[in-house]
């Protein structure tokens, strides 16, 4: 019995863990809504800088990131 559901957890699509609830994993459930998914490529990010409250650019050169942040606390960070 624990064997089938282990089985049904994991993404009929891709094999990769999913909520045993949804059909799809959430990467394949946005690729059938016609979002494309690409985590690993994406080289921008959005940062919630809650406890950093300024305004302005900062690249950190050893982590090779430039934190762009318009408003307070929130911005974006590009892998360079
Ligand atoms: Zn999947």
């Amino acid at each position: 019995m624990s064997y089938f559901l282990k089985d049904e957890i994991t993404c009929p699509n891709c094999k990769k863990p999913k909520a045993p609830l949804n059909s799809l994993c959430g990467t394949c459930f946005l690729a059938t809504m016609g979002i494309p998914t690409e985590p690993k490529k994406s080289r921008v990010s959005f940062i919630l800088a809650w406890y950093d409250f300024w305004v302005g650019f900062y690249l950190d050169t050893n982590k090779r990131k430039l934190y762009i942040l318009p408003i307070p606390c929130v911005g974006i960070v590009i892998q360079l």
